[in-house]
């Protein structure tokens, strides 16, 4: 059964005129289900229409069945899909509110070497209204409304998968989430991490949406990258730099670069160097990350004074560069981990 929170406004318009409901319904119903309620929550409806929607949709597909606090603040849930998948996200408080880190795909096909979600490939594209619904639920979850009345104020599309792998449904998802009827959620205030898959930068780029564009660059030559990201085979860093500035030049948002640092790999001077003659001059910022160990992956983490020490040499060519807080490591923070336990945990069942 289709999930309703697909829907934009326009379809659910078409929907309630195509069962003879009066078109003033449908900002109602859309309104009810981007607060996460269920169809029997809606009492401002006929039950007649309750049945008839019920019949055809589910209101609320995603669902926290799990969720872990961290030491930190940091909290991870772990949400279901109607087909009995699931998936994960990581809640952040700061000062000004939280950010919700959500998952675009359940599993992953670029089987980045460092991390946990492309261990078992990728099981399927989530599809908007899944996407939106790990934020519906949190925001649910916190008691947060739509509008100026929403808890969670930041969204990051760092979860698990890849979303340009899966870009139709990102592309209506950022228009659904940041529609006015809705949670409303600013563009601005929306990151979108890549791996880098160069064609559909420059789709994004067209595309009209202007949020935070974020690069997963973790080494700066491509033979080395390879080895780490084996998207990298298909697409040479140059051109994703030209990419990027193809984005700043339609957008005029600076963009980020991630960098995973892992001991003795990526994180020498040597690589600090090339970064600053990659990067220097460029409207963008180094996000610096310290590796969280995933224990089926061999990778190591250094230091925080080695992190630092890189900031600094990044920061002294020039650069603009800082270094990830480090948060969640005791709830298996990182993308795709706490999935995987779960996945353990039940027998191999995905
Ligand atoms: N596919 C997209 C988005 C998901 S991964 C992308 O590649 O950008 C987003 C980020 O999660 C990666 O850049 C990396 O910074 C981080 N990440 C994944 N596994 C990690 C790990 N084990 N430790 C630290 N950061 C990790």
């Amino acid at each position: 059964m289709k999930n309703a929170l697909d829907l934009n406004f326009e379809e659910l318009k078409s929907y309630i005129s195509s069962v003879g409901e009066k078109p003033f319904r449908t900002g109602q119903i859309f309104r009810a289900l981007h607060k996460g309620l269920d169809f029997a929550e809606m009492t401002d409806i006929s039950k007649g229409l309750r049945d008839k929607l019920a019949s055809d949709f589910i209101a609320q597909g995603v669902k926290i069945i799990k969720s872990l606090k961290s030491a930190d603040g940091t909290e991870k849930f772990l949400f279901s899909l109607s087909d009995g998948n699931v998936i994960e996200g990581v809640l952040m408080k700061y000062k000004y509110g939280y950010t919700l880190c959500v998952s675009t795909q359940v599993g992953c096909r670029m089987n980045c070497a460092f991390c946990a979600s492309g261990l078992y490939g990728l099981v399927r594209n989530l599809t908007c209204g899944e996407i939106l619904g790990e934020i519906v639920a949190a925001n649910r979850y916190l008691g947060g409304d739509l509008a100026d009345k929403r808890k969670v104020i930041n969204i990051v599309l760092m979860g698990s998968g890849e979303p340009l792998d899966n870009y139709d449904e990102t592309l209506k998802f950022l228009q659904l989430v940041s529609s006015a009827e809705g949670i409303n959620i600013s563009q601005r205030n929306i990151s979108l991490s890549t791996c880098g898959l160069v064609p559909k930068m420059y789709e994004l780029s067209d595309s009209g949406v202007s949020v935070n564009l974020t690069v997963s660059l973790h080494s700066p030559f491509d033979e080395e990258r390879k080895r780490i990201m084996p998207v990298a085979n298909r697409y040479k860093i140059s051109e994703i730099l030209d990419a990027c500035a193809y984005y700043f030049e339609k957008t005029g948002r600076r963009y980020i670069f991630e960098y995973v640092l892992i001991r003795g790999e990526n994180d020498t001077e040597r690589h600090a160097e090339e970064l600053i003659r990659l990067l220097k001059g460029r409207p963008c910022h180094v996000n610096l990350i310290r590796l969280n160990e995933v224990k089926e992956r061999s990778l190591k983490c250094g230091t925080e004074k080695d992190a630092y020490r890189f900031m600094g040499v990044l920061t002294s060519g020039g650069l603009s560069a800082t270094v990830r807080r480090k948060m969640g490591e005791d709830i298996e923070g990182a993308c795709g981990q706490l999935r995987q336990r779960y996945i353990e945990d039940n027998n191999g069942k995905k």
